[in-house]
């Protein structure tokens, strides 16, 4: 394999790589992802990792999950990194799996500190985050020049699940003409009046994607004023990214996922 001739750094025991998955094709994983798959002891991994890209993993390495489970709430973070701490410190090749990128919206930032305070050596692999590879998908440009020259990625979601108070919604509203909002379905309705109260076009376009990149990928088009309620009548499951503004009217030149006979479908199997 062409693999063989890249000069991939080694995943070295008593390490940690975190590592981003991406949206859950398996094929948008990175070669380092790949990699560190097939290399890692064990694989701490998240709820968002699809399951065909945990299989790429070496078959003797263990898998540990790090999500909800079984309707408990969440492992807590510190527990995350001090697992993966103690599980580098037994000398193993510790892969730290992510949906998406781990820098966006994904906490690795706090596992880097830990680690680094911990003197673990780590590194960080990136990966396409939801918003990239779903727009994609998506078949909506994250620019255009007919559109937007500039695009904002925001949570909708602070990690008790209120709406963020650290995210200034009237400045998000003029900032970019194009917003992609992360974990938003649960404050739709509240995000959607904030934007139209500080100036938004209640006709705005909306696209809400939901299960970006996998056979199960669903994207529904509303307008700002009517997403809340039309995702509810259309039953939209997590995770799922709202893009807002004029790029989203694109997607009728550009809906290529349309075009190809299998869809996602063949690329999950
Ligand atoms: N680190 C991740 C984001 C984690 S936050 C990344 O870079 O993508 C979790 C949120 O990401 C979800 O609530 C949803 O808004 C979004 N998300 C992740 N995977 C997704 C997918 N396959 N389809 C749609 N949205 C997704």
């Amino acid at each position: 394999m062409a693999r063989a001739t890249l000069d991939l750094p080694e995943f070295m025991p008593g390490s940690v790589w975190l590592v981003g998955a991406g949206p859950g094709d398996p094929g948008l994983l990175t070669l380092l992802a790949l990699h560190a798959l097939e290399t890692a002891d064990v694989v701490v991994y998240d709820a968002l990792v699809a399951p065909a890209i945990l299989k790429l993993a070496r078959p003797e390495a263990a898998l540990e999950h790090a999500g909800k489970r079984g309707g408990k709430p969440s492992v807590q973070q510190p527990d995350i990194t001090l697992r993966l701490i103690a599980l580098a410190r037994e000398g193993k090749r510790v892969l730290r799996l992510k949906g998406g990128d781990p820098f966006v919206f994904g906490r690795g930032g706090e596992e880097g500190m830990a680690l680094m305070r911990a003197r673990i050596p780590f590194r960080v692999v990136p990966g396409i985050t939801a918003a990239i590879g779903g727009l994609a998908y998506a078949g909506i440009p994250a620019t255009h020049r007919d559109t937007n020259s500039a695009i904002t990625f925001v949570t909708g979601q602070a990690s008790g699940g209120a709406l963020p108070a650290a995210v200034d919604w009237d400045a998000v509203a003029r900032g970019t003409s194009v917003l992609v909002i992360y974990m938003a379905l649960k404050n739709l309705d509240a995000i959607a009046r904030r934007l139209i109260a500080a100036g938004r076009s209640a006709d705005e376009p909306v696209a809400i994607i939901s299960k970006a990149t996998t056979a199960a990928q669903r994207v529904i088009e509303t307008t700002l004023a009517a997403a809340a309620k039309d995702a509810a009548a259309a039953a939209i499951e997590p995770p799922a990214l709202i893009a807002i503004g004029p790029a989203v009217r694109l997607r009728r030149e550009l809906n290529w996922l349309g075009l190809v006979p299998d869809k996602v479908g063949a690329l999950q199997r």
